[in-house]
């Protein structure tokens, strides 16, 4: 475990610091509290401390204060080490955010059980957020596409429409589906069908803008959430995603397949986030229009105005 130590008695800082190599730990070393400090607003920083009380610049209470007002996350375990030994003195160090404390002159084998312990701690916090984070990432992500999911970016456009409404800029909104998607996966299996949904996935995330949003909304059929851009933007952003797929097929284990797809445009302004149910029926009538006319094609939908 990577471990902070702030001590300004060299002596005690060798001996803490040959202890804690000895064990295993990767050190960051301070000999001040303003140092410490420094190295604490990194990122990255060591997520167990173990800060001398007694110290020049910044004592390891104030310390341990400013810590906790960080509110960083992963949590950060302060181990105060103290030559107080009073109880008033501990409830103090306490009280001021630490979550432990030794007192000097200490011995190797309770300095060991108590660096032990905050290890357990601080790994535990790791996982429990690593775990909410990959949770927080399935709860919104489509599993086999990596795309926002349904309800994510339904989502998105809510949030979307709404900043549109404030600030008055237009969203626009493109319905976007694969043509013929149950001919191939009934001609090579759900397995390249899957792998053409990665792929058209893939495609049309690198040709959007980085602050577009892209979601899958059905089985073949994708959302565009499009923020500050105007009609005829719209129109030729799904012209150029329709004509990258008419010039690059898509190659797979299975060989090169032609996909093509059908958009429905829609343009949206001064609207609020109530309308979206609207929005997205008029992008879907659009997009109909287009599987109607041929497939293969752009359909604007309209545009949907205050
Ligand atoms: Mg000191």
């Amino acid at each position: 475990m990577r471990i902070l130590i702030a001590e300004d008695d060299i002596i005690t800082r060798r001996l803490l610091a040959a202890q804690l190599k000895n064990w295993g730990h990767e050190l960051v070393v301070c000999s001040d509290g303003q140092q410490a400090w420094e190295q604490i607003n990194r990122t990255g920083s060591p997520k167990l401390v173990v800060l001398d009380w007694m110290m020049p610049g910044m004592d390891g209470l104030t310390l341990s204060r400013e810590i906790r007002k960080l509110e960083t996350k992963p949590y950060t375990y302060i181990i105060l080490l103290t030559a107080r030994s009073s109880k008033e003195d501990i409830v103090d160090g306490m009280e001021a955010g630490a979550d432990d404390y030794i007192i000097k002159p200490f011995e190797p084998q309770e300095l060991r059980v108590r660096i032990r312990a905050a290890t357990r701690i601080v790994q535990l916090q790791e996982d429990l957020l690593k775990a909410l984070e990959k949770s927080e990432f399935q709860a919104s992500h489509d599993a086999l596409t990596g795309l926002w999911n349904r309800y994510a970016i339904l989502g998105i456009l809510h949030r979307e429409l709404a900043r549109g409404f404030r600030e008055m800029n237009p969203v626009s909104v493109i319905m976007a589906d694969i043509d013929h998607f149950k001919k191939i996966n009934d001609t090579y299996g759900h397995l390249t069908g899957d792998e053409v949904l990665r792929q058209t996935a893939n495609r049309l995330t690198h040709l959007l803008r980085p602050y577009d949003a892209v979601g899958r909304y059905g089985g073949e059929e994708f959302l565009l959430v499009l923020p500050s851009c105007s009609t005829q933007e719209a129109l030729n952003v799904a012209e150029r995603l329709r004509g990258s797929f008419q010039e690059n097929p898509i190659n797979n284990v299975e060989g090169s397949f032609n996909v093509s797809l059908s958009f429905g445009v829609v343009m949206v302004r001064g609207k609020d986030s109530q309308d979206a149910d609207a929005i997205i029926g008029l992008a879907d009538e659009a997009l109909y229009k287009a599987k109607n006319l041929g497939r293969n094609r752009v359909e604007f939908g309209g545009e949907l105005l205050s």
